[in-house]
């Protein structure tokens, strides 16, 4: 049985998540400001959080990069929950690594649907190999770090995501709008451009060894790709 711990000031969102989950078989534990929720996860170690973002004592931002940036939850699924359409901009461009998002209100029943795909995505990571070399990129998954020869790259959350996923999949070519899809978990539309740009930086930061320089390829008409390295 899942655990699932919802952070959230306004009891009656708590009640309705609650109750949908429950009826689903999932165990539910409840915080209604930031601080109890920062601690819950700590101490409760749930699958996953649903994070609203305006809290009182630490908002959810600051919860959600407390909980990425320690070690023993940062591989906590996160699906941060707000309430207006700008907000989702400040999540994304943040990069706190939040898992998923939804805009209130939501439907409960897409609310599980996402609760289940974010739980069967991280399930999967979990079952991964905790390391993987290709070419001269080492992939150390439980410390999300990548590694090229003995420099260490420094990427965001979403680049190392995009980065992993081209790699676990090597020689796969991806269009835009599956990668924004499995990156950053839209399953409607969004702004593929996000996508180009971040594998400018991913270039950009992959090009100063001659071996990488040119892996990660654009297949005209299609998408990008990484090429499968000896
Ligand atoms: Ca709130």
């Amino acid at each position: 049985m899942s655990k699932v711990l919802i952070v959230e000031d306004e009891a009656n969102i708590r009640q309705l998540v609650k109750y949908n989950l429950e009826k689903e078989s999932f165990q539910v534990i409840e915080a209604e400001d930031g601080l109890q929720g920062l601690r819950l996860a700590k101490a409760e170690k749930p699958d996953l959080v649903l994070l609203d973002l305006m809290l009182p004592q630490m908002d959810g931002l600051e919860v959600c990069r407390s909980l990425k940036g320690n070690q023993a939850t940062a591989a906590l699924p996160i699906i941060m929950l707000t309430a207006k359409s700008e907000e989702i901009d400040k999540v994304i461009g943040l990069e706190l690594g939040a898992d998923d998002y939804m805009t209130k209100p939501f439907s409960p029943r897409e609310l599980v649907a996402r609760v289940k795909a974010v739980l069967r995505r991280s399930q999967k990571e979990a079952a991964l190999p905790g390391e993987l070399s290709v070419g001269r990129l080492r992939f150390n998954f439980s410390r999300y770090e990548v590694h090229m020869g003995n420099a260490k790259l420094e990427l965001t959350p979403k680049e190392y995501e995009l980065l992993k996923m081209l790699a676990t999949n090597l020689g796969k070519v991806f269009t835009r709008e599956q990668l924004l899809e499995k990156v950053w978990g839209y399953e409607y539309f969004g702004d593929t451009r996000t996508v180009d740009v971040h594998v400018r930086h991913l270039r950009a930061k992959m090009s100063t060894d001659p071996e990488t320089a040119d892996a990660l390829e654009t297949i005209r008409g299609f998408g990008y790709r990484l090429r499968d390295l000896e």
